[in-house]
């Protein structure tokens, strides 16, 4: 999945070998991993929809992903689009995180 970003302000960090695949971000980005994902995604039949676009852009539709996306997808997303709720997300503890997870499957 390639994305037009805007490259500039993320690659050059320190990334001497391009053969990595097309994430060239993920490399020193991805603090979040696929525990993460209940979080960051709402998951329906059909797709994926980005809790955090809902949030951030209540005005806007949110993001959507097919269901066979990789959470690499999903996760690229949310760091390039909401890093401050990525940075908390990340910071929450293995408990806190559980208890969040909790929360969004009671509602
Ligand atoms: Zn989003």
């Amino acid at each position: 999945m390639t994305t037009p970003v805007a490259v500039d302000t993320y690659v050059k960090i320190e990334d001497p070998d391009p053969s990595e695949c097309s994430l060239t971000e993920g490399q020193h980005g991805h603090r979040l991993s696929s525990e993460h994902i209940n979080l960051l995604c709402h998951q329906t039949a059909k797709e994926y929809i980005c809790r955090l676009c809902i949030i951030q852009f209540p005005d806007k539709a949110p993001m959507t992903f097919p269901l066979h996306s990789s959470h690499h997808c999903l996760i690229d997303h949310c760091e390039d689009e909401h890093p401050l709720q990525c940075d908390y997300i990340a910071s929450l503890t293995q408990e806190q995180l559980i208890e969040a997870q909790n929360r969004l499957n009671g509602v």
